[in-house]
């Protein structure tokens, strides 16, 4: 049933898969990679091509990516002029990709070509995502997975909408849904949030995630927190409602101890001369000005919403 539905058909797409892969420095896998992918994907018999996005690597990796493209036909590249981020040069991929489905994959062997089979076989039955969910993080020390796990967490928690725990960007869409990524105007690239935030149906699959084959990972704590805090702002204005809610409570300790300065200074008759009155006014303006900040953020937040200019809804069919 799902298979008839004409969610997987582009009128213009002969091609049936591209598999899209951001590249920074990664000259000793380029040719493991793509020889692994080849092995793998022949075993489908479909049509396909593989689009790697160059992002202003400063190794050889450029120029194996044109003797790779000259060796291999499937192999296509986006060469870009500088680094511009592992999030962009996904988007660009997905610009430039044509197949009726589109596998976004690390090119540092994370993820497992051979994984791609089953991704697949599995968007075959007729979901529109199907992502890869890692069992266990080979070679990755013991902050980057506590700190990975913490961040899939607290982005699940505070989202109103379903991200899926454990999950890079190692998956399979149909066209359908690039199309609609590809249409969200917002600079801040988030796609794992993008992709749970079109909904339709999702599946998922279960895989180990390797070691790096050879380098070292370009995302360094700095660049993790700043993705974290991208994808948290992204999708969620929680960190405001943090400061409303802070403020009230600010300005709820302010009454207390004011009920109780006010108490000393004209009931106990102890009080140190000044100290109520400031004790007042120093609490009672950092609890409101705590609560206009989280309101003015409130405001602030509808019109990021707004400037993001993401479609409202999403229609799966229409009879
Ligand atoms: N990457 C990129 N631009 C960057 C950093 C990374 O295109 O600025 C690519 C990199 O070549 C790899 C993928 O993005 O294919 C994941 O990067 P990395 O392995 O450094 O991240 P990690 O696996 O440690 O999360
Ligand atoms: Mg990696």
């Amino acid at each position: 049933m799902l298979e008839e539905l004409p969610t997987q058909e582009h009128p213009l797409s002969v091609m049936e898969l591209s598999v899209v892969a951001p590249v920074f420095n990664e000259a000793g896998n380029l040719r493991i990679f793509v020889e692994r992918l080849q092995k793998s994907i022949a075993t489908l018999d479909i049509s396909w091509e593989l689009i790697l996005i160059n992002d202003g690597s400063t190794d050889l990796s450029m120029s194996l990516i044109r003797q790779l493209a000259s060796e291999f036909s499937f192999v296509h590249f986006i060469d870009f002029s500088r680094n511009f981020g592992h999030p962009v040069a996904v988007s660009a991929g997905l610009d430039y990709a044509e197949g009726k489905a589109v596998v976004v994959i690390d090119a540092d062997l994370q993820d497992p070509p051979e994984e791609i089979i089953r991704l697949y076989q599995e968007w075959k039955k007729g979901f529109e995502v199907v992502y890869a969910q890692r069992l266990q993080r080979n070679g990755e020390n013991f902050l980057k997975k506590a700190s990975a796990s913490a961040f899939y967490r607290f982005l699940s928690w505070v989202t109103p909408f379903n991200i899926p725990l454990d999950t890079g960007d190692f998956r399979i869409m149909s066209r359908r849904v690039v199309e609609v990524i590809r249409n969200m105007p917002e600079s801040q690239k988030f796609l794992r949030g993008q992709v749970a935030w079109v909904g339709f149906n999702q599946s998922y699959i279960q895989y180990e995630r390797a070691e790096r084959n050879a380098g070292s990972s370009a995302y360094s704590y700095r660049k993790m927190i700043r993705f974290a805090w991208d994808g948290i702002t992204a999708f969620s204005t929680s960190p405001l409602k943090l400061v409303t809610v802070l403020g009230f409570i600010t300005s709820f300790i302010a009454f207390v101890v004011g009920m109780y300065a006010l108490y000393a200074r004209y009931i106990l008759q102890d009080y140190v001369a000044g100290w109520p009155s400031l004790m007042i006014s120093i609490l009672f303006i950092g609890g409101i000005q705590m609560i206009a900040i989280g309101i003015i953020g409130e405001y602030l937040s509808r019109i990021h919403i707004n400037v993001q200019k993401r479609p409202l809804y999403i229609i799966k069919e229409k009879g």
